[in-house]
């Protein structure tokens, strides 16, 4: 039947690539590890030349794969022919879901950002959030009606189960939403739902800075606290406690008080509502001052838009300091929508984070990315790879 909303659903290839089997494994580690030689793959598939090349001949010939130019072997080897993947037809979709607005992104098998679009919400009511994700998702698909989609991603803030039922979600104000069936009842594609921080950390895992680390954390600064840590490439489940496992820790930074009644939690110190309220004070105004009001006030001067930046920079110094300190990673990845902040205080978060820790501690290294929603969005693409291409 024609759908209107997706006029050329009609035409829109099938995914080839195969889901099962050899093929799969060959497909996975050229997606994750190509190009590679036959050489390459035997190796770490454990397979013998001779299953290699029953594997790949399909894939070549059908087109999902091809061989790359010869190249020298190791050593004063045979020349070699890498192969890889022929990804020009195949897509994920990444969605992210906040509060006030659904983004979204098409995006290739390797994360590859295509299409990014956004839309407002009217409201956080499921239904309508819902409503507002398929005619999102609809919406992005007809700019690449020639591409074969294996799936859709999406990310939201808060505790969910494998199916997408959503526990509890502070920022949405949801409690027990099966967004999931929601989600699925309204798209003919697949869809996975994902807790955001876990679908950011996906994406650094495979693609981010920190992706050769055997350990290294997320830190996540906005309207929450996040945060993830992956030792030995597996991310770690986060606890079953609605929030975030760093939100209440002490950091013993500022006088404010937080909704639980901890002076100088990270909650109190560092999440935006409470640094935009002591921003709007140093300001003088009323309660609608934004992170660029206060980063432009700052950058001009205003000393007690300084202080507030600088109060939180202290606290983000001191809270990497505890991560460092407590889950020894090789590197601490710290992004989010507050990261404006950290990167304008960043010398002031360095000199907290080492006055914090031993003297002859070892240092670790920390990546301030600055960051957009479309990059949450590319999170829960990697999510919808993971979970409809490689299948773990
Ligand atoms: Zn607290």
């Amino acid at each position: 039947m024609d759908d209107p909303a997706e006029p050329f659903s009609n035409t829109r290839p099938a995914p080839l690539l195969p889901r099962r089997g050899t093929g799969h494994q060959v497909v996975v580690e050229l997606l994750l590890h190509g190009p590679l030689t036959r050489g390459e793959l035997g190796l770490a598939l454990g397979l013998t030349p001779g299953s290699v090349t029953r594997a790949v001949r399909p894939l070549l010939d059908i087109g999902v794969a091809t061989e790359l130019g010869a190249v020298l072997g190791p050593g004063l080897g045979r020349p070699v022919t890498p192969l890889d993947l022929v990804l020009d037809r195949d897509v994920v979709v990444g969605v992210k879901i906040t509060a006030a607005r659904v983004w979204g992104v098409v995006a290739g098998l390797r994360a590859e950002v295509l299409h990014e679009a956004s839309t407002e919400l009217a409201s956080t009511d499921p239904v309508v959030v819902a409503d507002a994700f398929a005619d999102l998702v609809r919406e992005l698909l007809v700019l690449c009606p020639d591409r074969a989609v294996h799936g859709v991603g999406v990310s939201v803030g808060g505790q969910l189960d494998a199916a997408g039922r959503v526990s509890v979600a502070p920022l949405l104000g949801w409690v027990d939403v099966d967004l999931g069936t929601a989600l699925r009842q309204r798209l003919d594609h697949p869809v996975v739902v994902d807790n955001d921080v876990v679908s950011l950390v996906r994406a650094e895992r495979w693609l981010g800075s920190a992706r050769d680390l055997d350990r290294f954390a997320l830190v996540t600064i906005g309207a929450g606290l996040g945060y993830a840590l992956v030792v030995g490439g597996e991310i770690l489940d986060l606890p079953t406690s609605a929030r975030s496992p760093i939100a209440h820790v002490p950091l013993g930074v500022g006088d404010g008080v937080c909704d639980e009644g901890h002076r100088g939690c990270a909650s109190s110190v560092l999440a935006l509502a409470a640094v935009l309220d002591r921003a709007a004070e140093a300001l003088g105004r009323g309660g609608d001052v934004s992170l660029d009001d206060l980063l432009a006030a700052h950058a001009s001067g205003h000393a007690g838009a300084t202080a507030v930046v600088e109060e939180a920079a202290v606290a983000l110094g001191a809270l990497l300091a505890l991560v460092a300190d407590l889950a020894w990673p090789r590197a601490i990845v710290v992004t989010g929508d507050g990261i404006g902040l950290a990167l304008a205080g960043r010398d002031v978060v360095d000199a907290a984070m080492r006055a914090r820790r031993a003297a002859d501690a070892e240092p670790v290294a920390v990546d301030l990315q600055a960051t957009g929603f479309a990059r949450w969005a590319r999170g829960a693409a990697v999510a919808a790879v993971e979970t409809f291409v490689v299948g773990r």
